[in-house]
């Protein structure tokens, strides 16, 4: 029969995650809604279907071992396969604040169960769900993995004194997180290539959500674009690299 794409997009019930996954179901993709509070998992995902998307809900935290093979057996039961996989889920660590007022992660004086906490989520629970869905990737023709950065990952621009990012407060939490995920993207992309997943990490630009308390300029239509792109990559797609909406972003 005909072979409808699954797409699983973590934290999805709201926010970029949830633009991504109405834009894939809109192209015409079965797409899992994960989310850890299953309630609002299934409202976001009987809202999608109003809007005609083919999308069911899937109760995942990813800081949370056994949700993520609770997830997995849950895919694997349903679809026997996964073909994209974006690991959206996030966290600043410092509450619905604006950037520029983020000072509770300066190096000097961070809490550093602060900085456990955005790392768990960040850079621990996408190696989690990403090595739980592996196999289930492995199984697709055209498997794409889409890890979701920041322009706050990438020390070319922080370590420009002209650049744009020097404005906000240094961060030892939400930045470097994004940073190490940045790296994980390139290490997985080394390992995965001769099998055929492509894997690469997108820069959302500053997007209005709960995450900034809507202080961001784009829509999350406009962020989740470049989400879109490179989890719809073809077969001579790039791998291990980290792409905004203007293109290739420095390290
Ligand atoms: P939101 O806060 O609107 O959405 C974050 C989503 O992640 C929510 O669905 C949230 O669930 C979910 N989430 C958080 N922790 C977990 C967890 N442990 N398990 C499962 N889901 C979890 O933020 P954004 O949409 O703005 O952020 C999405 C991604 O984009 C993040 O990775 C963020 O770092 C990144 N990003 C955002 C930018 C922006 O300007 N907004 C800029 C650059 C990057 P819940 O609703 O339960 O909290």
């Amino acid at each position: 029969g005909e072979h409808r794409k699954v797409a699983l997009v973590t934290g999805a019930n709201k926010g970029i995650g949830r633009g991504a996954a109405a834009q894939l179901a809109a192209a015409g993709m079965t797409v899992l809604v994960g989310a850890r509070d299953p309630r609002r998992g299934e409202e976001a995902a009987a809202a999608l279907r109003e809007a005609g998307g083919d999308v069911h809900a899937v109760a995942l935290d990813v800081t949370d071992a056994a949700s993520v093979r609770a997830a997995a057996k849950q895919v694997e039961e349903r679809f026997g396969r996964l073909d994209v996989l974006i690991n959206n889920a996030g966290i600043s660590g410092s509450g619905k604040v604006a950037p520029d007022q983020a000072h509770d992660q300066v190096p000097s004086t961070v809490d550093l169960d602060m900085v456990r906490r955005v790392f768990e989520t960040n850079v621990f629970g996408v190696i989690a769900v990403t090595n739980a869905m592996l196999p289930l990737l492995r199984r697709s023709p055209e498997p794409r993995v889409v890890n979701v950065s920041s322009h706050a990952a990438s020390m070319t621009i922080f370590s420009d004194p002209a650049g744009p990012m020097t404005a906000l407060p240094p961060s030892a939490a939400y930045s470097p997180s994004k940073s190490a995920l940045n790296a994980l993207t390139v290490q997985y992309a080394n390992e995965l290539g001769k099998d055929g997943v492509l894997v690469n990490a997108a820069a959302p630009g500053f997007v209005a959500t709960d995450a900034n308390d809507h202080t961001g300029v784009l829509t999350v239509e406009e962020g989740a674009a470049v989400l879109v792109r490179l989890a719809t990559l073809g077969a001579d797609g790039p791998t291990g690299g980290f792409f905004g909406a203007e293109g290739p972003i420095p390290w």
